[in-house]
């Protein structure tokens, strides 16, 4: 399907995620000579981004791999562990953290201890979308070893998750020195800043290996694949802006947070949309096929079910509010002599015409809203009429009989052309308990109307045409 997730992209889309890769990078390019100048100091920025981060990437590996037990396509299960790696790293920094929740950090942290998970994190990630590339076209889909699959993809999620919670075991029990060198007493000059920080660089490297495996691997065909790229990007600018000035309270510090929010936020608004797409798409498919049901397949009026739920709805409505309801049955003449005389596909065509000309009779008449014309069966019509006397509908049926006459259709019967005869039946005028009494009392005109020679209308009691 187009304009899914794991489907190809459209135009607008592609438009889209070009206008945000140039946005993050046009960022950069302002941010970069700017990083290392400090800016007022806000102390709850950095517990509040890492939160964000946190719930952004469970809810993305939760959506990701919600989207993998739909659709077996195991790429967006690796994906998935790549925002599940990315959810448990960044918790685990910020509970490290010194002075965030204690003031050497929780969990037993050493100095380093959230330093290294920050570089697990912006390093975990992007290494774990370069395995989802690998992945792409190794696993197969369905119906190949479904349950290998299975076990394989979910595996892909909560294997990096794992992982995630062993490095948090590993920088909480050795003591590593620190990922970065000390760069406030090192030249100011990014260059030097730049040198001084080689797990930055790694990172930056890893982001974009990611984004050319994906460009290579995919071509930005898929949706997926565009908004990866954008994610990637954004987490290469946070790791370039970092790397530009560890500094905390810098213009880079600051830039490069915005940007670890936006990595996964990305993708969780990708998908939360496409969830609402299908949402609309789901209940137009749904309107529609309601709407389909309740017509005839041949004449296109409404069909017999219609009739049975709508004419016992009107039928309480009308015992409820005392308002009249009458029904007209309307039958085609001789009509076994037209299919005998001209096939039955005419015969199909011709009953076409008459419900045609009954609708439109129907639509230029009734001035109340509910009426409608339904298929009862065979070349039989029914005709129901809320809030409307016996004198209206007799009218109403005598219109329709003339309109059918008016169509002017060649018949073998008597009077050379195809006509109806109809029986009108009213709640007011008769005594009628139920639907089926008013029908009966209708139908029962019908063949009145019938018996006095076709081509007329007669109601429940009298004939009147
Ligand atoms: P009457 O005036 O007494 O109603 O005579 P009639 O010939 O119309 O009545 P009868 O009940 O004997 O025949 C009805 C015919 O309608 C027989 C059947 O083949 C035809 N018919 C019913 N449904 C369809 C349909 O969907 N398409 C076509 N072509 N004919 C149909
Ligand atoms: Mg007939
Ligand atoms: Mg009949």
């Amino acid at each position: 399907m187009d304009g899914l997730l794991i489907g190809p992209a459209t135009r607008r889309q592609a438009l889209f995620a070009s206008v945000c890769a140039f946005a993050i990078l046009l960022t950069l390019a302002l941010a970069a000579p700017r990083a290392r100048d400090a800016l007022p100091g806000i102390a709850p920025f950095m517990p509040m981004c890492a939160l964000t981060v946190f719930t952004t990437s469970s809810i993305a590996a939760f959506l990701l791999g919600a989207r993998f037990a739909a659709t077996r396509v195991a790429m967006l299960a690796a994906l998935g562990g790549a925002y599940a790696f990315t959810a448990i790293t960044v918790a685990l920094q910020l509970l490290m953290f010194p002075g965030v929740f204690a003031r050497t950090g929780l969990l037993g942290a050493l100095p380093n201890s959230a330093a290294w998970m920050w570089v697990f994190w912006h390093a975990g990630f992007p290494a774990l979308v370069i395995v989802a590339e690998l992945v792409r076209k190794r696993l197969p889909a369905p119906p190949f070893a479904r349950e290998r699959l299975d076990a394989r993809g979910w595996l892909l999620i909560a294997g990096p998750a794992a992982v995630a919670a062993l490095l948090g075991v590993l920088v909480t029990h050795v003591d590593l020195a620190s990922p970065f060198r000390d760069v406030a007493d090192a030249a100011p000059a990014p260059a030097s800043a730049i040198a001084n920080n080689l797990a930055g660089l790694v990172i930056c490297a890893l982001n974009l290996i990611a984004i050319a495996l994906v460009l290579l691997k995919g071509r930005l065909r898929l949706v997926l694949d565009l908004w990866i790229v954008v994610a990637l990007l954004a987490s290469f600018v946070d790791a370039a802006l970092n790397t530009l000035s560890i500094e905390r309270f810098t213009v880079g510090w600051y830039v490069a947070r915005v940007f670890s929010m936006f990595a996964p936020g990305v993708l969780v608004c990708v998908l939360v949309w496409e969830v609402t797409a299908l949402y609309r798409q789901l209940a137009e498919e749904h309107a529609t096929l309601i709407r389909a049901s309740a017509r005839d397949a041949l004449t296109r009026v409404y069909n017999r079910s219609y009739f049975d739920e709508q004419f016992r709805e009107a039928f309480e409505r009308a015992a409820r509010t005392g308002q009249p309801l009458s029904l007209v049955m309307l039958d085609v003449d001789h009509f076994k002599h037209y299919n005998d005389a001209f096939g039955h596909l005419h015969g199909d065509a011709c009953l076409g015409a008459v419900a045609g000309a009954l609708a439109a009779t129907l639509a230029s008449t009734l001035h109340t809203p509910g009426g409608f014309v339904a298929r009862y069966g065979g070349e039989e019509f029914a005709l129901v009429l809320p809030d409307t006397g016996a004198d209206e509908a007799a009218a109403v049926a005598e219109r329709a009989r003339a309109a059918v006459e008016q169509l002017g259709i060649p018949s073998p019967a008597a009077g050379g052309l195809v006509t109806v005869s109809a029986g009108c039946a009213t709640r007011d005028a008769i005594v009628a308990s139920s639907p089926n009494a008013l029908i009966e009392a209708a139908d029962a005109a019908l063949y009145a109307a019938k018996h006095a020679g076709r081509n007329r209308v007669s109601h429940a009691g009298a004939s009147i045409a």
